[in-house]
């Protein structure tokens, strides 16, 4: 869909759109769809209507097939004539009355689940807008009170800041534990493979899910599996530095067969790693060791699915210990994050009034 706006949007449409029947476009009732064709050639066959854009200005929607090139002849139709291409966000800068908010727009379209989009959404009606008016105001008068909200927001910016990207986490344990049934199972659990992770090599596995409704990409590193043992081989490294980037590893054990020299060195290696007991379907061979801080080995069969709610519960808890509520204000951007941790030292100073311009920059830039 593209939208033509600005001083002379009607007729630019005018000049390249052919309808099949009636009037020019500009002839047309607001919102009254019509099909005509844009294009050299037979170009393309379009659906264009008058709409209102902000501010109540006459701008024109163009309904275009799918596909770049389709896109593309209508583009160049208009470029001809002089019709300047412009990013998405300029518009929806307009449209919702502030960067912030129009940036909130972009980013909800690239966000993988609901729960992520819920939170866009509140930014997208000006949330976050609203609570930097409110610090704005009060960086001078009561600075102690703005130094909470920004430390709150701050802190918030950690969930923020993932709602597109996403968190990582990693599955270790050596081969056969059921790292892979385990993907498959979470994959299967969330009901949201949001997508397959483009680039996956070899070496790692990778799938897009919601956990808990948290965009997560969960890893596995399945090359290693047949290639390596990540310990005697020195693979440990490699193992180790696929591991390093993710928020959380699960390491997984299989607990129907003894404990080997190697999960001990996997348990030493990832101190912080959630622990997870698969094949509680079979016999157990062994039992938590009081000294992994308490034994806190959660018990799953990823094969018959036990256990599988309670280790996303664990996962979730453990990623966003403090979940934000949907209305509150999040900032999701870097470089916003940046900007608070800039204001809020500019508060702690005493500099009242450089902080306010930091905010005022933040509000007027969005980033
Ligand atoms: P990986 O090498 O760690 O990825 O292990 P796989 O996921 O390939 O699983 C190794 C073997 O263990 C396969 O035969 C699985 O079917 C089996 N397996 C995995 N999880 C379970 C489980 O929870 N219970 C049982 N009984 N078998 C399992």
């Amino acid at each position: 869909m593209l939208r033509v706006w600005g001083e002379g949007a009607v007729g630019a449409a005018d000049e390249v759109f052919r309808p099949h029947r009636g009037t020019p476009l500009s002839g047309s009732p607001a919102r009254r769809p019509r099909v005509g064709r844009v294009g050299q050639g037979t170009g393309d066959e379009v659906v264009a209507l008058l709409v209102d854009g902000p501010g109540g200005a006459a701008e024109v929607e163009v309904q275009c097939h799918g596909g770049p090139a389709a896109v593309a002849l209508v583009v160049a139709a208009l470029e001809g004539i002089g019709v300047r291409r412009r990013p998405a966000g300029d518009w929806n800068s307009r449209r919702f009355g502030s960067p912030i908010r129009a940036m909130a727009f972009e980013d909800l379209s690239a966000a993988g689940t609901d729960r992520a989009a819920r939170h866009l959404l509140a930014q997208a009606q000006g949330a976050l807008d609203l609570e930097l008016e409110a610090i704005r105001e009060g960086v001078s008068v009561d600075p102690a009170g703005a130094i909470g909200r920004l430390e709150r927001l701050i802190d918030r910016a950690e969930v923020g800041c993932r709602l597109v990207a996403g968190w990582r986490v990693a599955l270790a344990g050596r081969p056969n534990v059921g790292k892979s049934r385990l993907l498959n199972a979470l994959a299967g659990y969330g009901r949201a493979i949001v997508s397959p992770t483009p680039g996956t090599t070899r070496d790692v596995v990778t799938a897009r899910i919601a956990l808990d409704g948290w965009p997560v990409e969960v890893a596995d590193t399945a090359g290693l599996r047949e290639t390596l043992d990540p310990i005697e081989s020195g693979g440990v490294t490699r193992a180790r530095s696929r591991h390093e980037g993710a928020d959380l590893v699960l390491l997984v054990l299989d607990q129907s067969e003894p404990l080997t020299e190697t999960d001990r060195a996997l348990v030493a290696e990832y101190a912080n790693a959630v622990i997870v007991r698969n094949k509680c379907d079979l016999p157990a061979a062994w039992e938590p060791e009081a000294s992994w801080g308490g034994g806190a080995a959660l018990e799953i069969s990823a094969e018959r699915g036990d256990g599988l709610e309670e280790l996303v519960a664990i996962v979730s808890r453990t990623l966003v210990p403090d979940p934000p509520r949907v209305e509150e204000a999040l900032p999701f951007r870097a470089e916003q994050r940046e900007q608070l941790i800039d204001a809020l030292r500019l508060v702690r100073e005493g500099r009242g009034d450089d902080a306010g311009r930091a905010l005022d920059r933040l509000r007027s830039q969005g980033t």
